[in-house]
């Protein structure tokens, strides 16, 4: 029998084409080991799942116990005494098959939903921004094609139980907005296609260095093989779509740093598709660097920072799952002398609402309390959760009072406002990790991430186990030192 397209598939191609074809094509061996945190991604996702069915106030059939072969009879035995409501039920086509969380009757038919321990559509995970996920809309659409091709659909509006109690009807026949007329039903057919070529040509895609490559299982074997071809996508925010786009013009980054784009630039356009020449020349300098060993990073324009006699390097840690930020943390260092320094922690003890309060206060307070200073954070990620927080504990600090905190006079996002607008690195990416690392910090931690901590967190709230507890700050207290180092780093480049 030829393998069936599952929703999990269309799933992963969304977040990477090559991921599907890795997974249906190459050696299971060549996979790196799962990591804790995906481990945990799983266990969270399935242990919502069960306390939502078993809160379910409606009756149901439950199908979640049977075995694989027996689901598909006993999901169309169901369908035909039109339960109301069907959990883990199995749906097929020749050659699609569904394992829908949810099939619920409508009308004369059936919708399908899933079940999913994340925010129902796009946005920040309580504030939601009302775009329909793709990789959810992909799942629903292809449950949606079986129950139109078995004639039991009730229509084009699956929906998501997502992680707030809501239920998120995704409407597969709309446009996805006023400049998007694209419908996801179209999305859906697309990947669907896509898919099918994927299955059936093991060397249509290639690996593109992105922000899903940190988790995925396929990371050291595409890492070796995208710097064995010298791929454009290790230059830094270059990314994949833009990477097929110069393909067919230039493939790798020492053709790039040697290739002369005066030729391939004609007026304020380039012979590459969405393209302008200012980002050609952009990438090219990359690519300069990354082709030389003795390259050293630089700055494109003269940096002035904002001076005060005490500098905060702050970092904040979050967990997803929960929607909590259970860390603030700060470098606190006194007239640019680093035999100053001091870490100053405020830990939710519990991943309560009280607790993150709590740390959050002390935290609003300890800035308070340290003005006049300034604030170096990376990235909009802090501000971001800051605003949030005060939207949850109004009491804490007005508006006014947390945008002046965040006021580009005193505090500097080394990301967006330096690193990405005003220097170059010979790197593959502009992660604080990357740059500290290429300046000579080293973390304490052998496995440093962001990822990882909230592992390390979720152990820590089960055993109290107080090395657990000492792992997540020195894991915080190293990032905001990075943002020193990275500061200090920054302040030594030369203006080219
Ligand atoms: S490591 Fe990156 S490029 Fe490779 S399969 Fe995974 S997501 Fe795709």
């Amino acid at each position: 029998m030829s393998t069936s397209i599952t929703a999990s598939m269309l799933y992963n191609l969304v977040q990477c084409p090559h991921r599907l074809s890795l997974d249906l094509h190459e050696d299971p061996a060549k996979r790196d080991p799962e990591s804790k945190f995906v481990k945990l991604l799983w266990e969270k996702g399935t242990a919502f799942e069960q306390e939502v069915i078993q809160n379910l106030a409606l009756p149901f059939t439950d199908l979640s116990t049977k075995p694989s072969d027996e689901r598909e009879r006993l999901t169309s035995e169901a369908m035909a005494r039109e339960d109301e409501l069907i959990y883990a039920g199995r749906i097929r086509t020749d050659n699609l098959l569904g394992d829908p969380d949810l099939l619920r009757r409508q009308g004369n038919g059936y919708v399908a939903g899933d079940i999913k321990s994340g925010a129902g559509e796009e946005g920040a995970s309580d504030v939601s921004d009302g775009k329909p996920k793709k990789h959810y809309a992909v799942q629903l659409s292809l449950y949606t094609d079986i129950l139109e091709q078995i004639e039991i659909s009730a229509g084009r509006f699956p929906f998501i139980w997502d992680i707030h109690g809501q239920e998120v009807v995704y409407n597969l026949d709309a446009p996805q907005g006023p400049r998007t007329p694209e419908t996801l039903w179209h999305v859906y057919e697309s990947t669907l296609q896509f898919a099918s070529k994927i299955l059936s040509q093991p060397a249509l895609t290639l690996p593109a260095l992105g922000g899903t490559c940190k988790l995925c299982h396929w990371h050291t074997l595409c890492e070796v093989r995208l710097n064995k071809i010298g791929d454009l996508s290790l230059i830094p925010a270059l990314g994949r779509a833009k990477r097929d786009a110069m393909i067919d013009h230039v493939k790798t980054i020492s053709q790039l740093a040697h290739t002369d784009i005066t030729a391939m630039i004609t007026g304020s356009k380039t012979v590459i598709p969405g393209i302008g020449p200012a980002t050609l020349k952009k990438f090219q300098d990359r690519a300069l660097l990354l082709v030389d060993p003795k390259a050293r990073p630089y700055l494109k324009t003269k940096l002035r920072f904002p001076s005060a006699k005490v500098e905060l390097f702050f970092d904040i840690e979050t967990d997803p799952m929960r929607d909590i930020c259970y860390l603030h943390g700060f470098v606190e260092r006194i007239d640019q002398d680093s035999s100053t320094e001091r870490y100053i922690p405020f830990l939710a003890d519990t991943p309560s609402a009280e607790a993150e309060r709590e740390a959050f206060s002390k935290a609003y307070a300890y800035v308070q309390s340290s003005q006049p200073c300034i604030l170096y954070f990376y990235s909009k990620y802090e501000r971001t959760w800051w605003r949030k927080l005060r939207e949850r504990y109004t009491d804490v600090a007005t508006e006014e009072q947390i945008e002046a905190m965040f006021d580009p006079e005193t505090a500097v996002d080394l990301y967006y406002d330096v690193v990405v607008r005003h220097s170059e690195w010979p790197t593959n990416d502009h992660s604080i990790k990357t740059l500290a690392s290429y300046l000579g910090f080293k973390w304490r931690d052998t496995s440093p991430s962001g990822a990882e901590s909230i592992e390390w967190y979720y152990r820590w709230i089960e055993t109290a186990d107080p090395k657990i507890r000492q792992r997540i700050l020195e894991y915080n207290e190293d990032d905001c030192l990075a943002t020193r180092v990275l500061l200090d780093g920054i302040r030594t480049l030369n203006v080219r």
